[in-house]
Formats: C-alpha cells, sequence, structure tokens
C-alpha cells in the first residue's frame, strides 16, 4: 500500500467514524466556522475539566476532509491543557502551509500526517484548517486563549 493511500484511508476512517462527535452540556465557548467554497460547516465547543485539561465538542456537515479534521483534532487535543493544544494546532497550520513538503513529526501530530498531501491542493487547505480556526476561535470566546497569542502564521 502506498503511502498516499495509507493517508486517505486514515482520513476515509475518521471520515466514517468521527472521534468525539457530539456537543458538550456546557460550553465555555462555540464557534460555527463555514467554509463557503467547498459549503463545510463546523460547530466547535470548548470547556475545561477540573484539571484544566481542553474538552472538547462538535460537529459539523461537509466533505471528508472537514470533517476527518475536526476528528483528528478532538483526537488529539481533548485533554490537554490549552497551551499544549495550541503547540499542536501551530504544528498542523505549518504542515497545512507546506505545500506537501513537510516531512509531519508522528509524535506531535497523530493521526493529522495524513493531511500533507492535502496541503498540496490549495483548494482543500481551508477543508482541512476550518475546525482548527473554530477551534481558536472558541478558545478565544471562552476566554481560554487571548488574541494576541493566536494565529502567527
Ligand atoms: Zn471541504
Amino acid at each position: 500500500m502506498s503511502i498516499e493511500s495509507l493517508y486517505q484511508d486514515i482520513i476515509l476512517d475518521h471520515y466514517k467514524n468521527p472521534r468525539g462527535r457530539g456537543l458538550l452540556a456546557a460550553p465555555l465557548g462555540v464557534a460555527f466556522h463555514v467554509n463557503p467554497t467547498c459549503g463545510d460547516e463546523v460547530n466547535m465547543q470548548v470547556a475545561t475539566a477540573a484539571d484544566g485539561g481542553l474538552l472538547i465538542g462538535y460537529e459539523g456537515t461537509g466533505c471528508s476532509i472537514s470533517q476527518a479534521s475536526a476528528s483528528v483534532l478532538y483526537e488529539l487535543v481533548r485533554g490537554l491543557p490549552v497551551a499544549e493544544a495550541e503547540k499542536i494546532r501551530m504544528a498542523f497550520l505549518e504542515l497545512m502551509h507546506s505545500q506537501g513538503h513537510a516531512e509531519p513529526d508522528e509524535e506531535v501530530l497523530g493521526d493529522a500526517i495524513a493531511f500533507v498531501g492535502v496541503a498540496k491542493y490549495p483548494a482543500r487547505i481551508k477543508c482541512a484548517l476550518l475546525p482548527w480556526m473554530a477551534l481558536q476561535d472558541a478558545e478565544i470566546k471562552g476566554g481560554l486563549m487571548t488574541e494576541a497569542n493566536g494565529d502567527q502564521k
């Protein structure tokens, strides 16, 4: 099996079997983001557990890339302190802006390395980034992050 088809299988698996999909009972921050060029929608919710770890809730509709990306996001950042989650978010942004040339670190990015091929297709990058932009927005709205330490592209 080629690495490309392996990565496609990972994305399809997250699309068909989304991890942790569903909404939180008491979210602190909520962000609804759309990607009009593809028709993707993601509703992202954040809260914190008693130990300070992130709680993530989400729902969405759209293409396999956008929805799989939300599932991968959940798997990667739930339970982490906000600062740790932000490091992963920045690593994912970097991967998606790599034009497919990055050698992603699986230790940091887990299944998100499967999106390296997507980074070659500018039209699909927004699909992959949609949940991650919504995450940042939800964290800001929930007071878990300030605008100042937000996006540094
Ligand atoms: Zn899409």
